[in-house]
């Protein structure tokens, strides 16, 4: 839903999507999120297949875990 400021509104945006490890909805902030990239493409991933399955995949090859941003989980102001 996205909801504009015009007319003195104000209003919070959330993006939902199905994660691409978990396939189960989940909401972020499209700025924020961490992504993988599949087929071509990059996909916000979820925060528990980011604990569980890329984190530690990352940690396995000598890489530093992925961490969040803040907020990246959370609905977002419309003025960002
Ligand atoms: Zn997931």
């Amino acid at each position: 839903m996205v909801t504009s400021t015009k007319g003195g509104v104000v209003g919070f945006v959330t993006v939902l999507s199905l994660c691409p490890g978990c396939r189960q909805p989940f909401i972020y902030n499209p700025s924020a999120v961490p992504s993988v990239k599949l087929d071509g493409w990059r996909k916000p991933i979820c925060r528990g297949c980011l604990d569980r399955l890329i984190n530690p995949d990352r940690i396995a090859n000598g890489l530093e875990p992925i961490v969040p941003l803040p907020g990246a989980y959370d609905p977002f102001h419309d003025s960002e």
